[in-house]
């Protein structure tokens, strides 16, 4: 019973050791007799891995000592040896030291011999997906070098593990370059390996004419080899292959050729396996007596190997075989111990085909309450699988459902981050136009304060020089006073204030102009000079505002004459004004460069608006008969003031008359005119 399964089981690892036997490494620079001790090693240990482990463990400090390329043939049949014989760990434990010193020397022959190791022992340990990664990952390295024999080696592990993944196209690729590499590698051996691994698959995909004609040149190839090793295992994969075809004679003869060969090998373990193999054949032959044999022989070679599995199956078979000989009870109880290790194992799968098979036998031998008892066994755990895949299938499922479901949960979170970080962006961007305008604006502050600034402070200027140039326009240069042309201006705008006809009176309030003239001032320039005349003209000046008040205008009217324009004063006041002003000018004493300079004035005037007629007299008019009143003054001796006190209404004389002959006027008694004196030799009135 389920001894198929156990004999594919079998044919599996046979698989991989017959793979690991093709390992012929190059050994470039190597010891020639380690090299020849290793390759004698290989050939003579590949199915003996306790003899070959103590033989390598013989050579072990000269293969340490040798370079890496053939230290790591050494270590991975070391590391085989040990796996072969379930010591696990320690084949590991030389794979990763094999492995951290030829990446960290980059030898790719090496790292890929010691992946393949690694990939086998993951098998062994039941990591199934690891094993695959690794032997992908040995092929792709193992290409990388020109060691065509290690390429081989890979690409079958690599092909096997696509088998071993359900991907049949993937393997068939892989295995069939395989056998095209190992055709150009002049190695038989090679050859076989390749051959031996396409067989397999060939089987596993039911093309078995395919098989057939592959397993041909397989025997072929392997008869030529003088390996009893190699014989026997295309001698399983031919029992295999016959067994799945429907040839169970075939398969027979094949076995039985193989356990010869393994046992002129002295193979235990493939012993035990082909005995197991043979017993389940008989059994299925219904030679229950020969099948009870062969069991009983495959439990004794299994238990010197400690082999567990071939040790159940064998008890599998072994139980049918007595069941089907009608010893019920015995053969029940073996097949019980047989199922209890496979439940140990937790191996559902084999023990529900156990089961079947029990279950037939029981019902076969008439003992129906237990074939009832053994298929409802195997309905339950028919079930049991049923809801772990089932669960499985869920929680793939739910897993795949949970694994969109965060990955649209990241496509959301890194879009609103995208839009997040846009806007941030966007606020960023605002802020530095805000910025940049506020800067703008506080600038242009600036500056329009300082234009501001400048253009006050030039309006200020410009007012100053305003002020400036109407001072300079309406005032004299040497001596500050009014000057002609400001005077006509204001006389323009001076309102004429009539006094009333009739008599007049000394107190009446009128307005007033005097003309003054320097006597003789030419004479004052000739002798001192120009300077000496200037200063007289400014002491004038000075002198004129000390005597006038505050609110009379003086205007330099030319160049030594001066005009007085007093807009209210007493009619009686005008001689004393005259008199003061005389008198005031006079008592100067201009001392230019040491030499007091005598001045003295001649004055005409008279009140302002004169009203010859009734009429009053213009300013201009006014101006002239006061300049005639000045001529007279001149005329009679300077130093003294004429005044006009007022014009009579006459028959026959015009104003135009009195204009053109003052003198003649006023000795006809129509201009009443005043005189008045100026001091005498510079002494004050009161004293001369
Ligand atoms: P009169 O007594 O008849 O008035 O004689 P005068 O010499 O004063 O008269 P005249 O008109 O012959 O001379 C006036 C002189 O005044 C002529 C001119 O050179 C002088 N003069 C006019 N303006 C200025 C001035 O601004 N400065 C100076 N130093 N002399 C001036
Ligand atoms: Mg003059
Ligand atoms: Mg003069």
């Amino acid at each position: 019973m389920a001894l198929n399964r156990t004999a594919r089981q079998g044919r599996r690892r046979a698989a991989w050791l017959l793979a690991l036997c093709c390992l012929l490494p190059a050994l470039a620079g190597a010891s020639p007799q380690l090299q020849q001790r290793l390759d004698a090693l290989r050939e003579d240990g590949r199915f003996v891995p306790e003899r070959a482990l103590q033989r390598l463990k013989d050579i072990e400090i000269e293969a340490f000592s040798a370079p890496l390329t053939l230290r790591a043939e050494y270590i991975t049949q070391l590391s085989n040896a040990h796996m072969r014989l379930g010591q696990n760990d320690i084949a590991l434990q030389l794979v990763e030291d094999l492995i951290l010193d030829a990446t960290r020397r980059h030898n790719d022959v090496a790292l890929a011999k010691a992946l393949l190791s690694k990939a086998y022992i993951s098998f062994a340990l039941s990591e199934r997906r690891a094993s695959h990664l690794f032997a992908f990952e040995a092929e792709t390295i193992a290409n990388r070098t020109g060691d065509l024999q290690l390429r081989v080696q890979a690409t079958i592990s690599a092909g096997q593990s696509w088998a071993e993944e359900g991907n049949f196209p993937a393997a068939l690729a892989k295995l069939q370059t395989a056998v095209d590499l190992a055709r150009q590698s002049d190695s038989p051996a090679t050859l076989a390996a390749a051959l031996n691994a396409l067989t397999l698959l060939y089987t596993q995909m039911r093309e078995y004419g395919k098989g057939f004609r592959v397993l041909d040149e397989l025997l072929a190839v392997a008869g030529k080899l003088d390996s009893p090793g190699r014989l026997a295992q295309a001698k399983n994969t031919e029992y295999g292959l016959a067994l799945d075809a429907n040839q169970p004679q075939r398969g027979q003869r094949a076995l039985l050729e193989a356990l010869a060969l393994e046992r002129r090998l002295g193979a235990r373990t493939m012993v035990a396996t082909t005995l197991v193999n043979l017993s389940d054949s008989y059994l299925k032959q219904g030679d229950f007596q020969r099948a009870l044999g062969y069991g009983n022989e495959a439990l004794a070679a299994a238990r010197l190997v400690r082999n567990d599995d071939v040790q159940a199956t064998a008890r599998l078979n072994i139980g049918q075989a007595l069941i089907a000989m009608g010893r019920h009870e015995e053969g029940k109880q073996i097949v019980e111990s047989g199922l209890a290790y496979y439940n140990l194992m937790d191996n559902k799968p084999d023990m529900q085909a156990v089961l079947l098979e029990y279950g037939m036998a029981l019902e076969k031998a008439g003992d129906m309450k237990g074939a009832v008892t053994a298929y409802h066994r195997e309905r339950k755990l028919s079930n049991q699988l049923f809801e772990q895949q089932r669960q499985k299938a869920v929680y793939e499922l739910q897993e795949k459902y949970e694994t969109e479901k965060k990955q649209r949960q990241i496509e959301l979170l890194s879009r609103e981050n995208q839009v997040k970080s846009a806007e941030l962006d966007n606020r960023r961007l605002q802020q530095r136009v805000w910025w940049l305008l506020a800067l703008v604006m506080a600038l242009a502050a600036v500056i329009v304060g300082l234009l501001y600034r400048k253009v006050r402070h030039a309006n200020v200027q410009l007012q100053e020089k305003n002020q400036e140039l109407a001072h300079q326009s309406s005032r004299d240069p040497l001596t500050a006073l009014y000057n002609r042309r400001h005077f006509q201006e204001f006389m323009r705008h001076h309102a004429v204030t009539v006094p009333a006809p009739g008599a007049y009176k000394d107190s009446d309030l009128v307005a007033a102009m005097f003309l003054l003239d320097v006597d003789h001032f030419k004479q004052i320039n000739d002798r001192y000079g120009h300077a000496a005349g200037d200063l007289v003209l400014t002491t004038i000046a000075a002198t004129l505002h000390e005597v006038l008040r505050e609110t009379d205008m003086i205007v330099r009217w030319g160049g030594e004459e001066f005009l007085a324009f007093l807009p209210s004063v007493t009619r009686g006041s005008l001689d004393h004004i005259a008199a003061r002003v005389l008198d005031g000018i006079g008592a100067q004493r201009v001392v230019y460069q040491g030499q007091a300079i005598q001045v003295h004035v001649s004055i005409g005037f008279a009140p302002y608006p004169l009203t010859p007629l009734g009429q009053p007299l213009s300013w201009e008019r006014s101006v002239n008969l006061v300049d005639m009143a000045l001529y007279l003054a001149k005329a009679h001796g300077r130093n003294r003031a004429y005044g006009v006190r007022g014009v009579q209404q006459m028959e026959g004389m015009t104003l135009e008359v009195v204009e053109q002959d003052l003198e003649r006027a006023w000795r006809n008694g129509v201009v009443d005119l005043n005189v008045v004196p100026g001091p005498q030799n510079g002494l004050p009135r009161a004293a001369a």
